[in-house]
C-alpha cells in the first residue's frame, strides 16, 4: 500500500476544501503515474499506477530517485545509474528538467519506455523539498515509432515493387523498387491510375483484382505482364494484400510486383540442366535421390531403383532405406548420416558401403555421396544425393589387392633379390630378400638410396645403364657390386625387365637380382685355370684333341696346329687327317672308330707330314671321357712326336745287326786260327814245328789283334750299360795333359802307316780328370780322324789351356760331316746315313761315350766340320 511520507504535508488548501478521501487514494485513482522524493531523493510517495510500470513496489525512505529496477537510457542500450536518472538530475539542479525518455526493465524482464517529467517541491520558505515526477509509458508508441521506420525502410529498400492504391486504383505511394522497376518515379505516379501499367489486352485483370480484395482476400504470386515508361514489356508476380482501417473496413490495397523475366528464363535453364543432369546420371548409371528429413521424404530415381533393386512403383521411405543397408555398415552410415545432418556437420556426406539388394537379396557396394540443406534455423531441410554400384569395381580393387599382396608373398619369399620402379625412374619397391641382403630398411632404399650401397666404381655404370633403359624403356642385365649387411660388397646380377600395362602404357621396371659373388669367383678360378690349361696345353711339346661324343674333333691344340700348319678351324671335325700320309689314313680313324665303340684306350702310330716338310712319326693315345653327370662325352688325347724314338729303335736295330756281326767275324776268325794251330800241335812233329814257326805267329799275331777288337768292344758296350744305368764313375787324378796326348797319339800311330800325326802343344800345366777316360776320349777322336780320313793326309792334335781351361782338338782332312748331322752324331747308336758313310764300320757309341764322359768332367765337346774337307772335334776340360 502506498504511503504519503509522514513528514510530507500536501500543500495547504483551506480547510472547508479538505477532501473527504485521502490524497493517498487520489494519487492511487489517479491513471497517471507518479511519485515523490525527499531533496535527497529517497522516495516517500508513489502511486499504483507507478508500481504497475516498474513492476514492482520500491522501499519508501530507502529507495532513492526511481522506482525502476533496471534503467537505460532513450537509446534502449546505454544502461542508466538511479543516480542520473531524470529525478537525481532534477534534484541536483533544483529546476524542473523537462520530459526525459527512458528504459526500464523490470523484474519479470519486460521493458518500458517512459516519459518522465520530474519538477522541484519547495517548502513555504522557498528551499527545495523534494521533487515530484510523473511517469508516462510511451512503449506502444515507442514500438509502433520503430516499426514504422523499419518498414519505411524496408519498403524504401526492397528490390521489389511496393505500391499501394485506392480502391478506385489511384496510387498513393510508390517505392524505389517500383521507381526502378517501371521506370516512373514516385512524383510522377502519386494520385495517378494504376492501369497506366496494364497493358491493354490485361485492362480486364485489375477489376478482378480489386473485386477480390474487397472481399478482403488476398492476391497472391499472380503471374502477368506489365508495360514500363519506356514501354517494355515485363514478367511480373503480383502479390496484392488489401489494406484495412481501423475498423476493419477496406480501403485500398498495397501490392507488391517482382520481375520475374530473368526468374523465367533461370527456371527453364535450370529444368534444361537438371534434365541433362538426369540422362548424364543415367548414362553414368548414377542414381539420384532426395531426403525431407522434416516431411519424412524419401525420392529415388528410376537409377537409384535399379541399384536398390526396388520396382518403379514401390514407396520408400527412409527406415526402407536404412533396411538395405548390410548388417556390418549399419552403424557407420547411420552414424556418417548423422554427422552430416547435425548442425557441426559440414553437410558434405561421401561414404562407401554394402546394401542387400532388395530384388534379390544380393550384397551390393555402393557409393553414396550427398549434401544436406539447412534451412534458416539450422535445421536440414533437403539431403540430395547420388548413388553409384561399385561391387564390380570393388571385386576388382580387392583382385588387385589380392595380387599386389599376392605378389608381395611370392617376391618377399623368392630366393631372388626383386626390386620394382615406377615410370619417374625412381626404385620404390624392394622385396624381403634384398632388405635383409642389404641390411636396411625399404624407407632408406627407395627412390635411389639403393645406389648408397652400391660399390663407388659401379655406380656410375648403374646410374648409366639404367638411365639408358630408362630413355629406351628396354630391359637390361648388370653384374655389379652391392655392399652386404656384413659390410662386404658381393657381386650381383641384375636382370632387369620393363613393365608394360595392358594398353601398353610403359610403367617401370621390374628386376630379379641374384648374389653371384660364389659363382663369380668360382667363373674367375675357372677362367685362371682355363688360362693355365690353355698356356700348358699350348706350349706343351705334344699335340693335344678332343673329340664329341661321334669322334668329331672339337679341339687341338696350338703344338698340334704348329705342327700341321693348319688352323683350328680346319682342325675340326675330320679336318685333322688332311695332313697324315695317305698310307696311314685309314688305318689311324678306323682304329679309332673302333676302341670307341668299345669306348676303350686307343692307341696308333702314323704319320704327318709336317709344315717344315718333315715326315714326322706320331704316337696318338686318348681316352673317352665323361661329364659331371657319368654321361660319355667324347675322347681326348695327346699326340707324341716320337720320330726320334722311332730312329733310335731303327738305330738299336742296326746296332744289335751290326754289333752280331762284328762279334761273329772275329771269333769265327779265332776259332779258324785255334783249330789251325790245334792242328799243327797234333800233327806236325816237333821237326817240323820249326817250319810252321811263322803260321803260329801270323796266327796269334790275328787272334790277338782280334781278342783286342773283342774287348774294346765288349768294353764299349759295358761302358754304355755303365752311362745307361748312371754307374759310369771317374777316378779322378791330377795328370798332365801333355803326356796323355803324347801317349794317345802314339797309341794311334801304330794303328796306321797312312796318316802323320802331328801334336801342337804349348801347354804347361796339369788337369783333375780320369786318366784313362780321357785317354779313352781321345783315342776315339783319333781313331774316328783315321777311320773318316780315307785318303790319308795329316791329322793335327792340338793342346791349348788358359787359366780356366785346357782344350784339346782334333783335326782330320777327312769326309766331313754335314751342318745338320753334326749334334746328332754325339746321340746313341748315331751315325750319319749315307752310301759313302755306310762303308765305315762303326756302332755309333763312340762319341756317346766320349761326350757322356766330357760331360761328367764338366767340360764341353764339339765338332766343326765341312762335309767333303775334314772336320775338328773339341773337347775342353776345366783346369783342375
Ligand atoms: P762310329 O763307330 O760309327 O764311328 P762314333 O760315335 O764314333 O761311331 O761316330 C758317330 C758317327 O759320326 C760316325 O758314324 C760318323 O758318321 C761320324 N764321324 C765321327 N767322326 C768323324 C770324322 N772324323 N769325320 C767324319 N765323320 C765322323
Amino acid at each position: 500500500m502506498t504511503k504519503l511520507s509522514p513528514g510530507y504535508q500536501f500543500p495547504a488548501q483551506g480547510e472547508a476544501e479538505r477532501p473527504v478521501f485521502s490524497y493517498e487514494e487520489i494519487a492511487d485513482r489517479l491513471p497517471v503515474a507518479v511519485y515523490i522524493c525527499d531533496k535527497e531523493g529517497h522516495i516517500t510517495f508513489y502511486n499504483k499506477a507507478a508500481a504497475g510500470l516498474w513492476g514492482h513496489e520500491p522501499r519508501l525512505q530507502k529507495d532513492r530517485w526511481c522506482g525502476a529496477w533496471k534503467l537505460y537510457g532513450a537509446d534502449g542500450v546505454t544502461p542508466l545509474p538511479p543516480d542520473q536518472c531524470p529525478m537525481a538530475v532534477m534534484l541536483r539542479g533544483a529546476k524542473a528538467v523537462g520530459e526525459m525518455e527512458v528504459l526500464i526493465e523490470r523484474p519479470d524482464g519486460t521493458r518500458r519506455y517512459l516519459l518522465a517529467s520530474p519538477s522541484p517541491l519547495f517548502d513555504p520558505e522557498g528551499n527545495l523539498a523534494g521533487g515530484v515526477d510523473t511517469l508516462q509509458d510511451i512503449t506502444a508508441q515507442k514500438e509502433n515509432e520503430k516499426q514504422e521506420a523499419t518498414l519505411a525502410a524496408i519498403v524504401e529498400s526492397a528490390e521489389d515493387a511496393i505500391v499501394s492504391k485506392t480502391l478506385e486504383g489511384v496510387v498513393t505511394s510508390w517505392n524505389r523498387g517500383a521507381e526502378k522497376l517501371f521506370g516512373y518515379t514516385a512524383a510522377e505516379m502519386i494520385g495517378q491510375s494504376i492501369t497506366r501499367l496494364i497493358p491493354a489486352d490485361r485492362l480486364d485483370e485489375e477489376p478482378a483484382i480489386l473485386e477480390q480484395l474487397k472481399k478482403g482476400a488476398r492476391v497472391e504470386h499472380f503471374e502477368t505482364k506489365r508495360l514500363t515508361k519506356n514501354g517494355n514489356l515485363l514478367d511480373i508476380s503480383l502479390t496484392i494484400s488489401p489494406v484495412l482501417n481501423s475498423k476493419g473496413t477496406v480501403i485500398g490495397a498495397s501490392k507488391i510486383a517482382r520481375d520475374i523475366s530473368g526468374d523465367k528464363r533461370l527456371r527453364e535453364a535450370l529444368r534444361e540442366r537438371e534434365e541433362r543432369l538426369r540422362m548424364a546420371s543415367e548414362s553414368a548409371k548414377l542414381g539420384t535421390w532426395e531426403y525431407q528429413p522434416m516431411e519424412g521424404k524419401l525420392d529415388w530415381s528410376d537409377e537409384c531403383r535399379r541399384i536398390y533393386g526396388v520396382s518403379d512403383g514401390m514407396k520408400v521411405d527412409f527406415t526402407f532405406f536404412t533396411d538395405r543397408i548390410f548388417s556390418e555398415d549399419k552403424d557407420r552410415v547411420l552414424e556418417e548420416i548423422g554427422r552430416a545432418m547435425g548442425r557441426d556437420g559440414e553437410g558434405n556426406y561421401d561414404l562407401q558401403f554394402r546394401i542387400c539388394r532388395y530384388s534379390d537379396k544380393q550384397v551390393r557396394w555402393i557409393r553414396s555421396q550427398g549434401k544436406v540443406y539447412f534451412n534458416e534455423q539450422q535445421q536440414p531441410e533437403r539431403f540430395i544425393g547420388t548413388v553409384l554400384d561399385i561391387t564390380e569395381q570393388k571385386k576388382q580393387e580387392q583382385e588387385l589387392k589380392d595380387s599386389v599382396e599376392l605378389f608381395q608373398t611370392m617376391a618377399d619369399n623368392a630366393p631372388a633379390m626383386i626390386w620394382m620402379s615406377g615410370s619417374d625412374k625412381f626404385n620404390d619397391y624392394f622385396n624381403k630378400t634384398w632388405l635383409e641382403f642389404t641390411g636396411r630398411t625399404l624407407a632408406e632404399e627407395s627412390r635411389d638410396g639403393w645406389l648408397g650401397g652400391v660399390y663407388p666404381d659401379d655406380v656410375q655404370l648403374c646410374t648409366d645403364t639404367y638411365g639408358q633403359a630408362l630413355q629406351s624403356q628396354e630391359g637390361f642385365y648388370l653384374e655389379y657390386r652391392l655392399r652386404h649387411h656384413s659390410g662386404e660388397y658381393r657381386w650381383i646380377s641384375d636382370n632387369c625387365v620393363p613393365r608394360f600395362s595392358a594398353q601398353g602404357e610403359f610403367l617401370g621396371f621390374i628386376s630379379a637380382c641374384i648374389d653371384i659373388d660364389d659363382q663369380k669367383r668360382a667363373r674367375e678360378k675357372i677362367l685362371d685355370s682355363e688360362l693355365l690349361l690353355k698356356t700348358i696345353s699350348n706350349v706343351a711339346p705334344v699335340g693335344l684333341w678332343m673329340t664329341d661324343t661321334t669322334g668329331m674333333n672339337t679341339f687341338a691344340n696350338e703344338t698340334w696346329i704348329e705342327w700341321t700348319g693348319l688352323p683350328l678351324e680346319e682342325q675340326l671335325g675330320s679336318g685333322w687327317l688332311a695332313k697324315v700320309l695317305e698310307e696311314d689314313k685309314v688305318n689311324a680313324p678306323a682304329l679309332f672308330r673302333e676302341a670307341m665303340l668299345k669306348r676303350e684306350k686307343y692307341t696308333t702310330e702314323f704319320r704327318i707330314l709336317r709344315q717344315d716338310g718333315d715326315i714326322r712319326w706320331c704316337l696318338t693315345e686318348g681316352s673317352p671321357f665323361y661329364d659331371i653327370n657319368g654321361v660319355f662325352a667324347g675322347y681326348a688325347g695327346s699326340v707324341t712326336d716320337i720320330t726320334d724314338i722311332k730312329k733310335l729303335e731303327q738305330r738299336k736295330d742296326d746296332f744289335i745287326k751290326m754289333a752280331s756281326h762284328e762279334l761273329k767275324t772275329p771269333i769265327t776268325s779265332i776259332k779258324g786260327y785255334v783249330q789251325l794251330l790245334m792242328n799243327i800241335y797234333e800233327e806236325v812233329s816237333a821237326d817240323k814245328l820249326q817250319a810252321a814257326k811263322g803260321t803260329v805267329k801270323s796266327s796269334l799275331g790275328t787272334i790277338a789283334k782280334q781278342v783286342n777288337k773283342l774287348t774294346r768292344l765288349i768294353s764299349e758296350l759295358l761302358d754304355l750299360s755303365r752311362i745307361e744305368s748312371g754307374k759310369l764313375e771317374l777316378d779322378k787324378t791330377s795328370f798332365d795333359p801333355v803326356s796323355l796326348v803324347e801317349e794317345a797319339v802314339q797309341d794311334a800311330r801304330h794303328t796306321t802307316s797312312r796318316h802323320a800325326i802331328l801334336i801342337h802343344s804349348d801347354y804347361e800345366g796339369k788337369v783333375y780328370a780320369d786318366r784313362d777316360r780321357i785317354a779313352q776320349v781321345l783315342l776315339n777322336l783319333l781313331t774316328n780322324a783315321i777311320k773318316y780320313s780315307p785318303d790319308a793326309g795329316q791329322i793335327d792334335v792340338s793342346l791349348k789351356g788358359d787359366k780356366k781351361n785346357v782344350t784339346i782338338s782334333v783335326a782330320d782332312p777327312g769326309i766331313g760331316i754335314e751342318k745338320k748331322e753334326q749334334q746328332k752324331i754325339f746321340d746313341r747308336f748315331y751315325r750319319v746315313e749315307g752310301k759313302n758313310e755306310q762303308t765305315y764300320p762303326g756302332f755309333g757309341i763312340g762319341l756317346f761315350i766320349a761326350s757322356e764322359i766330357i760331360q761328367r768332367h764338366n767340360g764341353t765337346i764339339s765338332v766343326k766340320s765341312d762335309k767333303g774337307k775334314g772336320s775338328v772335334f773339341t773337347f775342353t776340360l776345366p783346369v783342375a
